[in-house]
C-alpha cells in the first residue's frame, strides 16, 4: 500500500474556523504533511475533481458548495495512508461516522462534511497531481 493520500479541508470547515483543529487531528493521527495550500476552487476545478460523480443527483449542489469559499488542500504521509486517513475522517454521512472521527466532530451533514479523503492509492496519486507539482511536495523519506 502507498504512503501518501490527498485531503481537503472543505469550505464549510474553513469558514467555521476548524482548520487548526483539523490540523491537530492530522498530527495526532501520525500523519506528516508533505504539502498544503489554501485556495478557492473555480467551477472547472471542482467539476474536474469530482467528475466521477457528474451523473449523481447531488453533483450541482456539491460543485456549488465546493466553490463557495476557500478550502485547504493537503498531501499526507503515513504508512497505508489512504486507509488510515479514511479511518480518521469517518463515514461520508456524519450521522454514520464513528465517535472521535473528524466528520463526526466537525461535519454538518452528508454534503458539508468537513473533509475529503482519497479512496484508493490510484486516486490519491491522481488527486495529488491535480493540485500539486512534484516539486511542491516535501520528500520526507
Ligand atoms: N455528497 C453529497 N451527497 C451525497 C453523497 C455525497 O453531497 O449523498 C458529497 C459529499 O460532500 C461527499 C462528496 O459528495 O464527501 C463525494 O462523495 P463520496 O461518495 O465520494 O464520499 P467521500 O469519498 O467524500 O466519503
Ligand atoms: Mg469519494
Amino acid at each position: 500500500m502507498g504512503n501518501q493520500t490527498f485531503a481537503i479541508i472543505k469550505p464549510d470547515a474553513v469558514s467555521k474556523g476548524y482548520t487548526g483543529k483539523i490540523y491537530d487531528r492530522i498530527i495526532q493521527a501520525g500523519f506528516n504533511i508533505l504539502s498544503a495550500k489554501l485556495l478557492k476552487l473555480n467551477n472547472d476545478q471542482a467539476k474536474g475533481f469530482y467528475s466521477v460523480h457528474r451523473e449523481r443527483p447531488f453533483f450541482n449542489d456539491l460543485i456549488n458548495f465546493m466553490t463557495s469559499g476557500p478550502c485547504m488542500v493537503l498531501v499526507l504521509n503515513k504508512p497505508n495512508a489512504v486507509r488510515a486517513w479514511r479511518e480518521t475522517i469517518g463515514a461520508t454521512n456524519p450521522d454514520e461516522a464513528e465517535e472521535n472521527t473528524i466528520r463526526k466532530d466537525f461535519a454538518s451533514n452528508v454534503q458539508e462534511n468537513a473533509v475529503h479523503g482519497s479512496d484508493s492509492d490510484e486516486n490519491a496519486e491522481k488527486e495529488i497531481a491535480f493540485f500539486f507539482t512534484d516539486s511542491e511536495l516535501l520528500t520526507n523519506q
